[in-house]
């Protein structure tokens, strides 16, 4: 019986689980973004947007007319599926398709734990932008 136990995680252990999963790679595309903005911006500036990066406050991204540092969107973009992730762990729906319902295997999750899509689903769905770009010529 006791090993039987062991083997079988609680709900909210594999939420707990996930959830640490989520903001390890948080933390990591924080840090990537950092890392970017040190390499064009320095002194006081530097100080200003990483404060404000922590703080979750993009802004000084988005308003910036600097490419260099426009290029940190896609660092946004992955906070932000990072950030509906938790939300949706926190809601119960993280790791279900949004397409087809099916449970997204974890291998996939500790992959890209910001995934919507199962790998099928994902499949189709690029197939068809695929299909789509060809139609535009
Ligand atoms: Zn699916």
């Amino acid at each position: 019986m006791a090993k039987k136990k062991d083997k079988s995680e609680s709900v909210q252990q594999r939420k707990e689980r996930l959830k640490k999963l989520l903001l390890q790679k948080r933390q990591e595309v924080l840090d990537e973004a950092k890392t970017e903005i040190g390499k064009f911006i320095r002194g006081e500036n530097k100080q200003e947007i990483e404060t404000a990066l922590d703080d979750g406050d993009w802004s000084v991204v988005d308003l910036n007319e600097d490419l260099n540092l426009k290029k940190l969107s896609t660092h946004k973009e992955m906070l932000n599926k990072i950030d509906e992730a938790l939300r949706k762990l926190q809601e119960g729906t993280y790791g279900i398709c949004e397409e087809c319902g099916a449970e997204i295997p974890e291998e996939r999750l500790k992959i890209i734990p910001f995934a919507i899509y199962c790998v099928d689903c994902m499949e189709n769905i690029e197939k068809i932008q695929e299909m789509e770009k060809e139609d535009l010529f």
